[in-house]
């Protein structure tokens, strides 16, 4: 049968190796269980089953399935189609985006310009609404330009060595006047045993901060937020971070977890119509992130609060340098009306081997200073009864000169 079939040249694949396909194909045959799928000499396609019988015989069942690979053939390539457009639609938006952007700069710009000139009050009124709004844009079309970017797979990273502790605090002290406006407290606890230089792109990790911290002090009325880094050598040289940014706000329903990270996606709520966005932040952050082949999750629950992170592994930047403790320093007397940072304080001082004791308002840090001596005071400001301030003041007035 099969040369009946060879000499008809009803299989192209054998042409010029007759032989060699016979013997390869009658052992196929001999040992078959299963399916395959040949090619005949007009191009049709054919499913082959063969299987044995238990009494030693077989069955050989051929079935037809030109039509059903064409279809599958013009999914694929609806599919390719599809994606490419994607891609191409995301390319068009990164391109104009940044057309957008550039005019839009000289538009901010010009108005800042205007601003500074002599301006009646109602051409001043005009001029400052052209810039906040201009700004206004300007946010927004940013964010497309990266999602954008990074949809059409350009975005690309520039790693260099930086301070993630103080890319941290940068990022906390632009966004302390809202939290302080509200009356949240914004802290950090950055692991103490932790390096604090590494390898990665700090203009984008800057932008993942802003994002899920600003997020946090936006979604919080009252409690705090709390930015908690810690993590442990991966390899020599390479730690993996986990970066948390915890807030008491309003929370995110079960069901919506998932969803706030899609593009333009924002939990609609009651609760939450006040808040503005374009709800590209998230999908932003997620895809940076996976960028630097990290992961973000989240946990939250509905009016208790949020906690976003994300998991990194970095390189340890080799020009760290070595961490130097004030030595000088044995005593420290420590101010705090919040439990939690003067418990951050602690676990950041103690370390060094400076004795901390902890005080819970300026009364409490004035009755600490007459019995005993100390070499730094370190206060908060925000406090009830007595502020930083006025305890600072307090204690100079009683002449002691610690600083
Ligand atoms: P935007 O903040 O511009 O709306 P995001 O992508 O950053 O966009 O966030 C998407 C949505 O996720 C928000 O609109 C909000 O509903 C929800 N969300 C994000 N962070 C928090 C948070 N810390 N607490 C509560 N809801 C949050």
């Amino acid at each position: 049968l099969l040369r009946h079939g060879l000499r008809n040249g009803h299989v192209p694949e054998a042409v010029g190796r007759e032989e060699d396909w016979l013997a390869e194909r009658l052992d196929q045959m001999r040992h078959a269980n299963g399916v395959t799928e040949c090619q005949l000499s007009d191009g049709r396609w054919i499913e082959e089953h063969d299987h044995r019988t238990p009494d030693g015989g077989r069955v050989g069942v051929r079935r037809d399935i030109t039509q059903q690979r064409e279809q599958q053939a013009a999914l694929e390539a609806a599919r390719a189609e599809a994606e490419a457009a994607n891609r191409a639609k995301s390319a068009f938006l990164a391109n104009m985006s940044h057309e957008i952007r550039t005019p839009m700069n000289g538009v901010v710009g010009m108005a800042e310009l205007l601003c500074d000139t002599s301006l009646s009050e109602e051409q001043r009124l005009f001029a400052e609404t052209i810039r906040s709004s201009g700004e206004a844009l300007l946010v927004i079309i940013n964010d497309i330009l990266d999602y954008s970017k990074l949809e059409a797979e350009r975005m690309t990273l520039f790693p260099e060595p930086f301070d993630l502790e103080r890319t941290i605090h940068e990022v906390t002290m632009l966004l302390q006047p809202r939290a302080r406006e509200k009356g949240i407290d914004l802290m950090i606890d950055f692991d103490m045993f932790l390096p604090t230089r590494y390898v990665g792109d700090p203009g984008r990790l800057r932008q993942v901060l802003t994002n899920l911290i600003g997020n946090a002090v936006k979604f919080t009325d009252k409690g705090h937020v709390l930015v908690r880094v810690v993590g442990l050598e991966d390899q020599p040289g390479r730690h993996q971070l986990h970066v948390t940014v915890e807030d008491t706000g309003i929370g995110i329903a079960p069901e919506n977890l998932d969803h706030i990270f899609g593009e333009f996606n924002q939990v609609e709520t009651q609760s939450n119509r006040k808040f503005e966005g374009t709800g590209l932040g998230l999908a932003i952050t997620q895809r940076l992130i996976e960028r630097m082949e990290g992961a973000v999750w989240v946990d939250s629950e509905m009016g208790k609060g949020s906690c976003f992170g994300f998991r990194l592994t970095l390189p340890v930047a080799e020009d760290a340098p070595v961490l130097r403790h004030p030595l000088k320093i044995k005593r420290a007397l420590v101010v705090d009306d919040q439990f939690m940072n003067r418990t951050i304080l602690e676990r950041q001082l103690a370390p060094c081997g400076i004795s901390v004791t902890l005080c819970r308002s300026g009364a409490e840090a004035l009755s600490a200073l007459a019995a005993g001596s100390y070499d730094v005071v370190i206060t908060d400001h925000d406090m009830p009864e007595m502020d930083g301030l006025q305890l600072a003041n307090r204690i100079r007035e009683g002449g002691n000169l610690v600083p």
